[in-house]
């Protein structure tokens, strides 16, 4: 070794030792008379002294001539500090250096290696492997390697089995846009890179092998969207001779004993809540639950009283936040103007002052007495001081408008703090959703998920209402992860495909070696996979997956680093016969 101990290792006990140390050089301080330069390394800093008059000149030249980012090995005695430093771990000593060699030199970075660095996202990205240099940005990739270590050890405890399935696998119409794979042995032909190991996992159940998992990379092409990832991790696992309970038990033990493990957090058992009421009280099947703010809905009492925007509304709905009565007419129309953003697409918002002294002041006092309004406070459980804020409009769309002004004001109200975690169960998804634009229905989840058998007769007669075993956990309103009871029967498998639209030609040419398997012997089976990426984030209380990434790709699904996509040469694309418009 180069080295006999790290930067981040020595303490006032070494004091005295000779030692030799490598690492990048943070900083050199020349305060007229002494110079110290910071080594840094993974494991930390520490702080190197070169004396006037005591060190050879040649040695002060020397470090006076080191710069920044420079490899550098340093040899001396470990010496207790003058003025120690209890910000940090080495703080109490500092290397009286004897000998220091210039390992490799360096060109000044293009932006500090410091936790607040002075390079902005572009920059950062194309140095990614300076970026990582930074502390603050080495410490999620541990955060990460801690959760993936820690998952590994829960499931081999629990006898789960890791499996690695192909990345090279078959394109499938279902879900989101595939990555594909042109082969060059097959002119024509492509290969598809796994949105998730679905069937493969399932394949693995038919083989018997009961309990598996695998951390595992996943790919889809999707529109870009801020922090969303092309490629991304998931902690895919399966089970065999399970029902949903064993399922949502086996993974919330997996959650609090990652939170027990990395975080030191006990977390309570998970409630659980249907979607149907997810989205009546929060207008989301990933409420946060870390504030209430729930939904109320108004029509009983709202409508008819001659407001034409209110009786003109499938659903009048509205939220209580509480305290905030005292709202400046400019608090209130930035609000009206938030709904208003076309992402949010509210065509405006009505407001209720409970004052404080009981009186009640309303943006549409021209259509309700002090009576109505008195009704609309009890029915929401307000108390004088509060403030009611009311959508209207296509019910749908009013709860998902509802939804972003609710977490609006959980922001800004600071209930939604990073340091506190609620966990929750969503429950009995539908099976279908109905998509207008192409006049069909596609499965919420994906197509292998079994309907709740008591739901299985309304397939026919009225899919959209059918219900499945299918389950997403959610956390301060972020899905980390999703799974589902599959279906392992043959039959019921093809009517799905039929549901879905596929004739049985097409359901046999992408997934016949699925519905073969089930043939053979298949046992009931379910699974769930987590978002690993964002999970690590939700961890360590951040919002964007990106820094917990080694090697991210940018919001244009490009990594600027390697510079890729890019273009193949024309010899490439002959081979794997493949034209390029130009
Ligand atoms: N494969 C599913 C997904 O990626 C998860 C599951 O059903 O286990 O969402």
């Amino acid at each position: 070794m180069l080295r006999t101990h790290t930067c981040g290792e020595l303490r006032l006990e070494d004091a005295g030792k000779e030692v030799i140390l490598t690492g990048w050089v943070q900083r050199v301080r020349d305060k007229g008379g002494v110079i110290w330069i910071d080594l840094r390394d993974r494991y930390g800093i520490t702080q190197l002294i070169f004396k006037e008059g005591e060190t050879a000149q040649e040695l002060i030249d020397q470090a006076t001539s080191t710069g920044r980012e420079f490899v550098v090995k340093a040899q001396g005695k470990v010496i207790e500090r003058y003025s120690k430093n209890p910000k940090m771990a080495t703080g109490d000593i500092e290397i009286e250096v004897t000998q220091l060699t210039v390992l490799n030199t360096s060109k000044v970075p293009p932006f500090t290696i410091e936790d607040d660095t002075d390079g902005g996202e572009d920059l950062r990205m194309k140095y990614r492997y300076l970026d990582l240099r930074r502390t603050v940005v080495r410490q999620k990739l541990q955060l990460r390697h801690r959760m993936m270590q820690e998952t590994r050890k829960y499931l081999d405890g629990q006898q789960f089995i890791e499996v690695e399935t192909p990345v090279l696998i078959k394109s499938t119409p279902e879900g989101a846009r595939d990555f594909v794979v042109p082969s060059r042995m097959q002119p024509g032909e492509f290969y598809a890179l796994p949105q998730s190991p679905q069937t493969f996992k399932q394949l693995l159940m038919v083989s018997g092998f009961d309990r598996y998992f695998q951390i595992v990379k996943c790919f889809r092409d999707e529109d870009l969207r801020a922090d969303r990832q092309p490629e991304f991790t998931q902690i895919d696992c399966e089970m065999s001779f399970v029902t949903q309970d064993d399922i949502l038990s086996m993974f919330e033990g997996l959650t609090q004993y990652l939170f027990k493990t990395v975080k030191n957090l006990e977390l309570a058992d998970f409630p659980r809540m249907n979607y149907a009421e997810a989205m009546q009280r929060y207008g989301n099947d990933k409420p946060d639950t870390r504030f209430e703010m729930k939904f109320t809905e108004l029509n009983d009492i709202a409508k008819g009283k001659g407001f034409n925007v209110f009786d003109q509304a499938e659903l009048v709905v509205g939220i209580c936040a509480k305290s905030c009565a005292e709202y400046t007419r400019k608090q209130l129309d930035a609000l009206t103007e938030f709904v208003k953003r076309p992402q949010i697409g509210a065509k405006g918002l009505v407001y209720v002052k409970y004052n404080t002294d009981g009186t009640f002041k309303s943006s549409v006092d021209r259509f309700y007495s002090e009576d109505d309004l008195k009704a609309w406070t009890q029915k929401m459980d307000a108390t004088p001081g509060d403030l009611l804020l009311v959508l209207s409009g296509d019910a749908h769309r009013t709860r998902k408008a509802l939804s972003e002004l609710r977490l609006h004001m959980g922001s800004e109200l600071g209930l939604r703090d990073k340091n506190v975690f609620k966990p929750l169960w969503v429950v009995d998804f539908p099976l279908l959703e109905w998509d207008d634009a192409t006049q069909r229905y596609y499965a919420m989840h994906h197509p292998f998920t079994s309907p709740k058998p008591e739901d299985i007769e309304k397939l026919d007669t009225d899919p959209g209402s059918v219900r499945a075993n299918a389950y997403d956990l959610v956390i301060n309103g972020v899905e980390i992860g999703g799974g589902s009871i599959r279906i392992h029967n043959r039959e019921l498998q093809n009517r799905m495909f039929k549901e879905l639209g596929f004739t049985e030609k097409e359901a046999q040419k992408q997934f016949g070696f699925l519905l073969e398997a089930f043939e053979y012997g298949a046992p009931p089976h379910g699974g769930i996979a987590f978002g690993f990426d964002r999970m690590c984030a939700l961890f360590d209380g951040a919002d964007s997956i990106r820094d917990y990434i080694a090697f991210p790709k940018n919001n244009a699904g490009r990594d600027v680093m390697i510079d890729t996509p890019s273009t193949i040469s024309q010899e490439q694309l002959n081979e794997l016969s493949i034209q390029v418009k130009k």
